[in-house]
């Protein structure tokens, strides 16, 4: 259990602010232990100084009516899952008939959700879909579902932001070994081309053997 740290000099430092205008109040709280167990935590807040009143409502203020950062995603959910008493939700659809419903819903956010073709485990074309979680000034991360078409229920996981540059940066390093192996390839189709181009076929025995 963390325990108050021993006797000590506060350390104030901003921790957060409300209000507006000459109501501005901003709060601090004591660091004190904050590297270990026992963090002091004290609280304070005093009245904004008309400096760092306009400071915070000019440049920290919320857009008014700024949307739900998981908006879309909670369409999502809604409009796909059926949540009705059960703890963890079932897909209302399923393979093709998901992929169609979800192809056109997506059409609605054409900045926010995604959809990469690929193919399940058996071989039928299949969706991954990816759903931002982002607001005006914000963004928390990305929903990643994959809705095979054939072979399985569809998967959800959520990635923060390291992850999606962790994904980002594997895709471009399979990109990146892929390539060179890619014109390899080309370069060696167009080789046995031009080699078996003029090579014909008869039936005649004798002619064969010349
Ligand atoms: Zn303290």
């Amino acid at each position: 259990m963390p325990t108050k740290p021993k006797q000590h000099k506060h350390k104030f430092r901003f921790s957060g602010w409300s209000g507006t205008g000459a109501e501005t109040l901003v709060r601090f709280r004591c660091c004190h232990g904050t590297s270990g167990l026992g963090w002091c935590s004290e609280s304070v807040e005093r009245l904004a100084t008309p400096v760092e009143a306009a400071h915070l409502n000019q440049r920290f203020a919320k857009p008014p009516r700024d949307r739900d950062i998981h908006a879309v995603a909670r369409e999502f959910d809604r409009k796909f899952r059926d949540y009705t008493g059960k703890i963890a939700s079932t897909w209302k659809k399923t393979g093709y008939a998901l992929m169609y419903a979800v192809e056109r819903w997506a059409k609605k956010y054409p900045e926010d959700v995604r959809l990469v073709s690929c193919d399940d485990s058996y071989f039928t074309g299949s969706r991954l879909v990816l759903i931002e979680h982002r607001a005006k000034r914000s963004y928390m991360g990305t929903t990643l579902i994959s809705i095979p078409q054939l072979s399985d229920n569809p998967c959800e996981m959520f990635l923060y932001p390291h992850s999606v540059e962790a994904l980002g940066k594997a895709m471009r390093d399979i990109r990146r070994q892929a390539t060179p192996l890619e014109k390899q390839e080309a370069e060696d189709v167009a080789e046995e081309s031009r080699v078996t181009q003029s090579w014909r076929f008869s039936d005649d025995k004798k002619k064969a053997k010349k």
